[in-house]
């Protein structure tokens, strides 16, 4: 099997190490950047299958990272953060990531959520290889190339949104609950919350709203939960 490859983005060497550590132990390649510096040139030129990304770094700080990222690529993303660095788990979310861990942390629960977040990534593909092209009010999503569209501009969305996006769009006007969205897009949901779908579907309708001045077609149904709007 080859060894899938883990990019540490860390400033604080002894941390560093024990992540380095972790993840070599568990069978991962590594490679480890100590500033946000040139992370995202690293990604665009080499094959990356998740990144470590400490919040607070010399130069860029982690969300910007995630921002930057998210405009061209979904690649797994879980933050790292210190203990009393004020961020709520949400506020990660949003920028793109797909996870979040606090220092200090053990080793176990940091490889527990490489492989959830690995897993996560693996199953979307899986899951929507075989499914069709889906056509619907101006978008156009082809799970293939994990690719959508709306009225022709790429939507660059994460892998969970993407998810979410696909499952309203092939039930158009249906209302889904947070519970019924939850259960669909992840395979785990113990560590899920309502809030987290909020966030989701805000960034999605964000993204969409980039290109549509009027109508947005996802909307929220008051007291129940989501759905695509038919649009002309
Ligand atoms: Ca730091």
């Amino acid at each position: 099997m080859i060894k899938q490859k883990i990019l540490i983005v860390e400033d604080e060497e002894h941390i560093a190490e024990v992540l380095i550590a972790y993840c070599q132990n568990n069978g991962y390649k590594v490679h480890h950047l100590t500033s946000g510096h040139g992370v995202i040139d690293y990604i665009k030129t080499n094959q990356v299958d998740l990144m470590l990304l400490d919040l607070m770094l010399p130069d860029i700080d982690g969300l910007e990272i995630c921002k930057q990222l998210r405009l061209f690529s979904q690649l797994p993303v879980i933050m790292v953060t210190a203990k009393g660095e004020e961020i709520d788990r949400l506020f990660g979310l949003e920028f793109g990531a797909d996870d979040y861990i606090c220092k200090p942390f053990s080793p176990r629960e940091v490889v527990a959520r490489i492989k959830a977040v690995l897993r996560r990534a693996d199953n979307n593909v899986a899951n929507q290889s075989h499914e069709h092209i889906i056509r619907q009010s101006g978008f156009i999503m082809e799970p293939n190339k994990y690719k959508a569209t709306f009225k022709g501009s790429d939507l660059t969305l994460t892998p969970i949104e993407f998810k979410i996006l696909a499952l309203l769009l092939n039930n158009v006007e249906r209302v889904y609950s947070r519970d019924e969205i939850m259960n669909q897009v992840y395979l785990d949901t113990a560590d899920v919350s309502d809030r987290n779908i909020d966030t989701h579907i805000k960034n999605i309708r964000k993204k969409i709203n980039r290109f549509s001045s009027d109508a947005n077609p996802i909307c929220s149904v008051y007291g129940v939960g989501y759905k695509c709007e038919q649009l002309a």
